[in-house]
């Protein structure tokens, strides 16, 4: 019998990690499919404090994993968590086919990319559609090519700003006109020689005849409705993100879009499960805010269990 597991290994699950093992808990960390969450997806983070000249994404999580196992937290890695069971406690889990109980559960399985959703998007992925410029921007298929950024967020500015290290040119295409990114950001993105901003406008199809890989764009003028053909060799949607929230569905209380809503603090509608970082934040989503929500769910857990007399 457990007495925390942490679902996700993002800044919230990891720090969650560090704090409940710190307390003795040895927590086991199910770290899903993706290491180390989003961040490790990402280039340089700059904003994460006390690291003045920035730091990896894939470090920065790299080092939290260290930093927990450190103090006792027993990662599991890349087993895929098939099914909770929450009506009563212990919870059970089942992971990789095997069953696991816990006295608590926190619950920081982050958010994922959003995708435009039409057909020739998914048709396209991996041939040009992608949504993650650090993996995949440095592909001979996008050198020296123009290149589509969707969104007007820090992500699409980020990922603009990376592929200049590729593409000819970045056509950065965004539904309204005026960017939603942090100042610093879409005033970088903005003063760009390679960075072509495309106002007003949505995708509303990512071509080629035969699907063989993406050609170009049709973009559509929200304004005037007018639609035309934009040539492009890769398309990084950079839309945000939906929580990955699906198994509790029913379960745990969460709003219109999927969003987990805490009763008290971190703690969910049922005692003794906690939740922490994006799944349950669609205000802030920063690693730094996800970080603190990991501290204060593993927290919460501790004094669950000395309330509970585990
Ligand atoms: P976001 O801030 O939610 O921005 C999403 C962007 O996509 C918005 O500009 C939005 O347009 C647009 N969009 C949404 N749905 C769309 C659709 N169906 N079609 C076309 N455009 C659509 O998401 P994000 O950029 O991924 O950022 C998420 C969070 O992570 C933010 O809090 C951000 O600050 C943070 N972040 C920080 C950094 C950093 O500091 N280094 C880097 C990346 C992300 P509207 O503007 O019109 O809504």
């Amino acid at each position: 019998m457990e007495k925390v597991v942490i679902i996700g290994s993002g800044c919230a699950g990891l720090t969650a990690a560090i704090y409940a093992a710190r307390s003795n808990l040895s927590p086991v960390v199910l770290t899903g499919i993706q290491p180390g969450g989003l961040l490790t997806t990402t280039s340089t983070v700059e904003n994460y404090p006390g690291f003045p000249e920035g730091v990896e994404g894939y470090e920065l999580m790299v080092r939290m994993q260290k930093q927990a196992e450190r103090f006792g937290a027993r990662m599991k890695l890349l087993q895929p968590l098939e099914a909770v069971d929450l009506s009563k406690r212990p919870f059970v889990l089942t992971v990789d086919g095997e069953r696991m109980e816990t006295e608590t559960l926190i619950i920081a399985t982050g958010a994922s990319h959003r995708h435009l959703g039409f057909e020739n998007e998914r048709l396209l992925e991996k041939k040009g559609v992608t949504y993650c410029a650090t993996c995949d921007g440095a592909w001979p298929m996008f050198r020296n090519q123009p290149l589509v950024v969707v969104g007007g967020g820090d992500s699409a500015c980020e990922e603009a700003s990376y592929l200049t290290r590729f593409g000819s040119q970045i056509f950065l295409i965004h539904r309204r006109d005026s960017l939603r990114a942090s100042k610093i950001m879409a005033e970088r993105v903005l003063a760009h020689p390679k960075i072509t901003p495309v106002w007003d406008s949505v995708v509303t199809d990512i071509l080629d005849p035969k699907l063989d890989k993406v050609t170009a764009v049709r973009i559509k003028n929200v304004k005037t409705g007018k639609e035309t053909d934009l040539p492009c060799a890769g398309v990084f949607v950079a839309v945000g993100h939906v929580p990955n929230t699906q198994l509790f569905k029913g379960m745990l209380d969460m709003d219109e879009n999927g969003y987990l809503k805490p009763a008290r603090g971190t703690a969910m509608n049922i005692p003794g499960v906690f939740v922490a970082g994006d799944c349950a934040d669609h205000v802030y989503r920063q690693a730094i805010t996800a970080a603190g929500s990991g501290c204060s769910a593993a927290i919460d857990a501790e004094r669950f269990l000395a309330s509970v007399n585990v």
